[in-house]
């Protein structure tokens, strides 16, 4: 068989290639299919590529400004994958692996060092880092394949059904929240923020074309007083309550209701998930 050139793939052809190995040999063994045992699939990795330099070892290692980092090992023969030890969170271990994974797919003819930091990794969707927005998609897709994603997802998404999703994978409940805003044909904005700020968020296509998304990015953007979030006295809403929706997009419509989920956690601030009707935009009113 020739070899399958890395240029041609593009990160979701690539994890659904490897999400289609491990879908048989699950059937084939019978072993856990989630989640994905990624120092054993990158290993064998070269294999399904038909590629010869092969990823030797996946080992955790003592790079302190790193989240992780792939590299030519032995003579330029193959490759290792490190992890940062310090890192507590199984998820977020998983989630490195298998964003430097992604780099041994689509970019290891390019470079033959990537050393990558957590921004790199929570950046997914930003247009300037490509190579690493790639292999974020990458990593996402191969640790939560959306076909099983939609199977876990019945009817208004909620973070408790999500808080599932993220265990179901070991994956944080943040990589999982985008990875169901990314794939979601509802209007949904999921919005980080520490102490009354929005660090990033992140609109679904469809919330996004209907004018609902921050510039958090270019702008300062304050979290509303009114809203959930911003209530220091609610540190978790998984069902979401219905606030109106004047409160986020002051363009809205008066009367149109939004519902509003939040969990704090000490250690990353609020994570806001917005769900807005699926009818209504919230652009500004078009003036000459
Ligand atoms: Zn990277």
């Amino acid at each position: 068989m020739t070899e399958t050139s890395g240029a041609m793939l593009t990160p979701h052809k690539a994890a659904f290639h490897l999400t289609t190995v491990l879908n048989m040999y699950n059937v084939a063994h019978s072993t856990a299919r989630f989640p994905v045992d990624v120092p054993n699939l990158a290993k064998h990795c070269h294999e399904f590529f038909h590629w010869d330099d092969a990823i030797e070892k996946v080992v955790g290692a003592d790079i302190d400004n790193f989240e992780g980092c792939l590299a030519r090992i032995d003579d330029d023969r193959g490759w290792a994958i490190l992890y940062n030890t310090s890192i507590q969170s199984s998820g977020r271990v998983r989630f490195t692996q298998a964003h430097e994974l992604g780099h041994y797919v689509l970019h290891r003819k390019v470079r033959s060092l990537f050393e990558c930091t957590s921004e790199d990794m929570y950046a997914w969707q930003s247009d300037e880092r490509k190579i690493e927005s790639e292999a974020d998609v990458f990593a996402a897709n191969l640790l939560m394949p959306l076909d099983d994603f939609r199977e876990q997802i019945s009817g208004p998404v909620t973070f408790g059904q999500l808080s599932l999703c993220a265990e179901r994978y070991d994956v944080s409940l943040t990589a999982a929240a985008l990875r169901w805003v990314s794939a979601t044909d509802r209007k949904l904005v999921l919005i980080a923020s520490n102490d009354g700020y929005v660090r990033w968020s992140n609109s679904s296509d469809a919330a996004f074309k209907g004018g609902a998304f921050f510039r958090s990015r270019r702008d300062l953007v304050e979290v509303p007083l009114e809203s959930l979030t911003a209530d220091v006295t609610v540190t978790r809403e998984l069902e979401g309550v219905l606030v109106p929706a004047k409160i986020w997009f002051p363009n809205a419509r008066t009367g149109t209701k939004i519902r509003e989920m939040k969990i704090d956690s000490e250690q990353y601030g609020a994570l806001t998930l917005l769900e807005l009707p699926s009818t209504e935009d919230v652009w500004a009113p078009w003036s000459p």
